[in-house]
């Protein structure tokens, strides 16, 4: 699993992470570490490292990987954290949380993904990471509050049951804006206030869902 690939992923590490500012040693050996090319197509797998997203089934896609290690970094996870994702996907961005924190909650809205990122994961041996078909929009208030949220799909706002599963203190980053461009924001919730902070432009595909786009 290392070889040809663990050369490439260092270079991706050294020529798109860390000269953009991706600076979290725990995010960087994550992305060193973190088999992109088991969650793309067979056919585009000489591109999964690419400086680029990638086509995935159902018309979805998975970020370049410089968003992935920016998110990422954005929540500043030491390892203890329960984390909750929204918009499972291929898993890949999992599969990075699930390096870096306690648990990982996914929760992903259409099945085909759902199962295929399911696969990876029990092949990777990765498990602390539990996954479920569902509008991720309403959260999963079982397993609530988490010490993280990351949403991987663009919506019109934030959804209030988000907000609300959020953990105090605790970190929560989505694009929000139309359904062309969105701002990466990064909402804070410390002693029972809620700071937003907008981070960069993004090109996200839609949350579809009750408190995304319909
Ligand atoms: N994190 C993924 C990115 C996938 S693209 C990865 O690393 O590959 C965004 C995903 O969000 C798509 O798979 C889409 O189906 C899903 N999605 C969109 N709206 C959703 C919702 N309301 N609940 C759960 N998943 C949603």
């Amino acid at each position: 699993m290392n070889g040809k690939f663990g050369t490439i992923r260092e270079r991706m590490v050294q020529e798109q992470l860390i000269p953009r500012g991706i600076s979290d040693e725990r995010v960087l050996e994550a992305m060193r570490t973190v088999p992109r090319h088991c969650f793309v197509d067979g056919a585009l797998q000489s591109r999964a490292y690419g400086d680029f997203p990638l086509p995935i089934a159902s018309g979805q896609t998975i970020s370049q990987p410089y968003i992935v290690a920016s998110m990422t970094q954005a929540l500043a996870l030491s390892g203890a954290e329960r984390v909750l994702e929204i918009g499972t996907g291929s898993g890949y961005q999992a599969a990075v949380l699930s390096r870096l924190c306690k648990q990982v909650y996914t929760i992903e809205r259409i099945n085909v993904l759902l199962a295929g990122a399911r696969r990876i994961f029990d092949e990777l041996t990765y498990f602390n990471i539990v996954a479920k078909l569902d509008d991720g929009t309403l959260g999963w208030p079982e397993n609530s509050p988490y010490d993280a949220i990351m949403v991987t799909a663009g919506g019109p706002v934030i959804p209030e049951p988000l907000l609300d599963q959020l953990a105090d203190p605790g970190r929560l980053v989505i694009p929000v804006g139309d359904q062309r461009l969105q701002k990466l924001q990064l909402v804070e919730k410390l002693e029972g206030e809620i700071m937003i902070r907008d981070l960069e432009d993004v090109r996200f595909v839609d949350l579809v869902g009750k408190h995304g786009w319909k």
